[in-house]
C-alpha cells in the first residue's frame, strides 16, 4: 500500500490515565475511500483511541500518521486542517442556537475568531462576501441532509437523529477527507437512521473515508467493508465483516464483557 490509499494509520497507541490502561498499543490503518468500522465490547479503549487521534488526549505512546504526516499530540484545530474531522455532539450553548447559526458557526470556529476580527476591518466587503458564500455553503449542506425546514429551529428542540444528521453537516463544513463518527447511531430513530447510512454511502462515492465506532456489531457488520476489533485497550482482529463476524476470539470478548 502507498501511503496515498492509507489515510490515516495508528501504530502502537498507548494512553494512561493514571493507573488506568486505557489504550494499550493498538496499532491499526484505514483505506482510503472506505467505510472502517471500530468496534469492541464496553471499556475496550474505542472511544479513547478516538480521542487520541483526533487530538482531544496525547497519547501516552505511538503515534498517528494522517496522510503520511505524524499528526499526534496536534491539537484538534490543527489535526482537523489537515483534513481530519470528528463530529462532536452539540455543546450545550449551540442547542440554545439555530441550526443555520449552528452551522454558520462550524468553519468561523475553524478559521479562528481572531482571523475574523483581524481581517474585518482590513477587508470588510471581501469578508462580507465570504460570509455570504458560507452562508449558501450552509444552506446546500442543510439541503444535503435535507434538514433544510428546521434551519429555524433551536438545535436543542432537534430529535436525536436530526441531532446527528447537523452534526456531520457541521463536521462536512471544514472540508475534511476523512470522517471519524463515534456512535453515530446512538438514540436515532431508524427511519433517520436509514438516511443517515444512505448520506454517510453517498460520501464515500464521493472519496470522503470514514472510521465508524460503533457498539451495535449488526449495523456496522452491514455497512462496513473492513472491520478493527478492539478488546482491552489493543486490536484483536481485523478484516472483512464475514471473517469478523466468525471469529471465536471476537465472540467471547463480546460475550465476556
Ligand atoms: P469504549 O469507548 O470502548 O467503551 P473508552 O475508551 O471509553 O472505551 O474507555 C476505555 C477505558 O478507559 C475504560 O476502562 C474507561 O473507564 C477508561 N477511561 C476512559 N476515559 C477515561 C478518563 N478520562 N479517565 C480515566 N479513565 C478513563
Ligand atoms: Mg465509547
Amino acid at each position: 500500500h502507498t501511503p496515498s490509499s492509507i489515510p490515516l494509520r495508528v501504530e502502537g497507541l498507548r494512553k494512561e490515565f493514571g493507573s488506568i490502561t486505557a489504550v494499550d498499543g493498538a496499532s491499526f490503518s484505514v483505506e482510503k475511500g472506505s467505510i472502517t468500522g471500530l468496534i469492541g465490547p464496553n471499556g475496550a479503549g474505542k472511544s479513547t483511541t478516538f480521542n487520541c487521534i483526533t487530538g482531544i488526549h496525547e497519547p501516552t505512546d505511538g503515534t498517528v500518521y494522517f496522510q503520511g504526516e505524524d499528526v499526534t499530540g496536534l491539537s484538534p484545530n490543527r489535526i482537523a486542517n489537515h483534513g481530519l474531522v470528528r463530529t462532536f455532539q452539540l455543546a450545550r450553548e449551540l442547542e440554545e442556537m439555530t441550526v443555520i447559526e449552528n452551522m454558520m458557526l462550524a468553519p468561523k470556529g475553524q478559521l479562528g475568531e481572531s482571523l475574523w476580527r483581524s481581517v474585518l476591518p482590513l477587508a470588510r466587503r471581501g469578508v462580507v462576501e465570504q460570509e455570504r458564500k458560507v452562508l449558501e455553503r450552509c444552506w446546500e449542506m442543510l439541503e444535503f441532509f435535507e434538514i433544510d425546514h428546521l434551519a429555524e429551529e433551536y438545535a436543542g428542540n432537534l430529535s436525536g437523529g436530526q441531532r446527528k444528521l447537523l452534526e456531520l453537516a457541521r463536521a462536512l463544513l471544514t472540508d475534511p477527507t476523512m470522517l471519524l463518527l463515534d456512535e453515530p447511531f446512538a438514540g436515532v430513530n431508524p427511519s433517520l437512521e436509514g438516511r443517515l447510512l444512505e448520506h454517510i454511502h453517498e460520501l464515500r462515492e464521493d472519496g470522503y473515508t470514514f472510521l465508524i465506532v460503533e457498539h451495535d456489531m449488526d449495523l456496522i457488520m452491514e455497512h462496513c467493508e473492513h472491520i478493527i476489533v478492539m478488546h482491552q485497550g489493543s486490536v484483536l482482529t481485523e478484516g472483512p465483516p464475514s471473517e469478523v463476524r466468525s471469529n471465536e476470539a471476537v465472540i467471547e470478548a463480546y460475550l465476556g464483557g
